[in-house]
């Protein structure tokens, strides 16, 4: 099983067999709260009608086309829909099946971008310590996680980290942005004088980085960023495969903090994950760079998935798009996110508790480890909030909350109830 614990999961082995709306149904037939949306990906709560429906329709109507040299309507018109969807001025999307495959499209599209222009020197990428881009090896490569990385050699070549942002000493129980930090963009800096900014393709980050432990980005730091970006003619990708589609209680954090990078890639709420899905949305000059390129530097973007624009993640996403928009559930998170902060930051005080970090419908819970034994103390209460009935996320010791949009003030009670106990009890 992907990232568990095989041995110890046998033990305590956690089997859901069905789902609706804001709970899971365990296969003892109890409700669970579904307190991380899946994995920060059914946005709009489980077993929506009207996806479902558009689903088994479409499966029944065109099930499979080619994407190489052909297209189905769903495909255009979802890329449509997404570049109205998103505010930020992207203008083309490349559609591929998961958040790994949309950092991988994303990456490879910015050193061809370069070289098409004639600028092939372009191919460094520069991640950020602590991010994840899901597990190709371009998105393990900028990522900074050590154990998603070290059993694989040498990875990508040309790759560099910018510090990541998390500091208890200055941000701990911060509510929103922390203020400490937007200098640590400067690094970027450094790097592009260490390297010559005629070497750099791109930077990536996930502008609230979220597999590590939802870190939120200090005031003016994503701004620092863009303004370093352009000075040197390097791409900015936002890795929004968490925050776009409502988590922060917007379309994305680009329109969330105004700050448009180049690309951002998305996938998990872009289908509320009914069908697995992933996509890059570029800015005006990135898809003109390929069709204009001068004959000398012109070459086709060789790359894509035989399900890239499948019909039915397609229709699945079209649906989507319509219930986000008709149930205002991004304003609806908006709304509750005031609430969201009291009640999450209220567990400050409770045992183990050292930092809580919280942004839109988003949380950290920062627990102090046992020594020698990290991330024991969070799999406790990953076990324990389960057996009474709330599903959470952890990693390492940081437990992390990112409900189904749809989620009620009652909801929200019943979560810190329930986690207010757990703390309380586990050792
Ligand atoms: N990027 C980010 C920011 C993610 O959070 C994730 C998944 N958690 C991925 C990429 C990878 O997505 P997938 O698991 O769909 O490949």
């Amino acid at each position: 099983m992907p990232f568990t614990d095989n041995r110890r999961f046998k033990a305590h082995p956690r089997i859901v067999v069905g789902a609706k709306d804001m709970y899971y149904i365990s296969d003892d037939g109890r409700e669970i709260l579904d307190g991380t949306a899946g994995l920060w990906c059914v946005n709009a709560g489980h077993c929506r009608p009207k996806i479902v429906e558009a689903v088994r329709q479409q499966v029944g109507q065109l099930d499979y086309a080619p994407p190489f040299r052909m297209g189905h309507p769903g495909a255009f018109e979802l890329s449509e829909r997404l570049i109205r969807f998103f505010p930020g001025g992207f203008d083309h999307v490349f559609f591929g099946n998961s958040g790994s495959e949309a950092v991988e499209s994303a990456l490879k599209i910015a050193i061809a971008y370069h070289r098409v222009r004639g600028e092939a020197s372009r191919t460094r990428l520069i991640g950020r310590e602590r991010g994840y881009h899901g597990v190709g090896f371009g998105g393990i490569s900028v990522g900074g996680i050590g154990p998603v990385r070290k059993a694989f050699g040498s990875l990508l070549p040309g790759v560099d980290h910018l510090p990541h942002t998390h500091n208890l000493e200055q941000n701990a129980f911060s509510r929103g942005q922390p203020q400490w930090g937007a200098h640590l963009a400067d690094e970027l800096e450094r790097l592009v004088q260490l390297h010559d900014a005629s070497t750099i393709a791109a930077v990536i980050v996930e502008p609230v980085a979220g597999s590590t432990g939802v870190l939120i980005p200090p005031v003016g730091y994503l701004e620092r960023l863009r303004g370093i970006c352009d000075r040197h003619g390097i791409l900015l990708i936002f890795d929004e495969v968490i925050t776009a589609f409502g988590r922060l209680g917007a379309s994305s954090a680009t329109e969330y903090f105004g700050v448009v990078p180049d690309m951002i890639t998305i996938a998990k709420g872009l289908t509320n994950a009914t069908v697995p899905m992933g996509a890059v949305l570029t800015r005006p000059g990135i898809y003109e760079a390929f069709m204009n390129a001068a004959p000398e530097n012109a070459i086709e973007l060789a790359h894509g998935y035989t399900y890239s624009g499948h019909p039915l993640a397609c229709a699945a996403a079209l649906a989507t798009l319509e219930v986000y928009e008709e149930e205002g559930l991004f304003a609806h998170a908006q709304e509750l996110s005031t609430y969201w902060e009291e009640s999450v930051q209220g567990l400050k005080g409770l045992p183990h508790v050292i930092d809580i970090r919280n942004l839109g419908l988003v949380a950290g819970i920062e627990l102090e480890s046992i020594p020698g034994k990290v991330g024991e103390r969070a799999t406790q209460c990953l076990i324990q909030c389960f057996e009474r009935g709330l599903m959470i996320r952890v990693t390492g010791d940081i437990i992390a909350l990112s409900p189904p949009l749809i989620i009620r003030p009652e909801h929200i009670d019943r979560m810190m109830e329930i986690l207010s106990t757990v703390l309380q009890k586990v050792d």
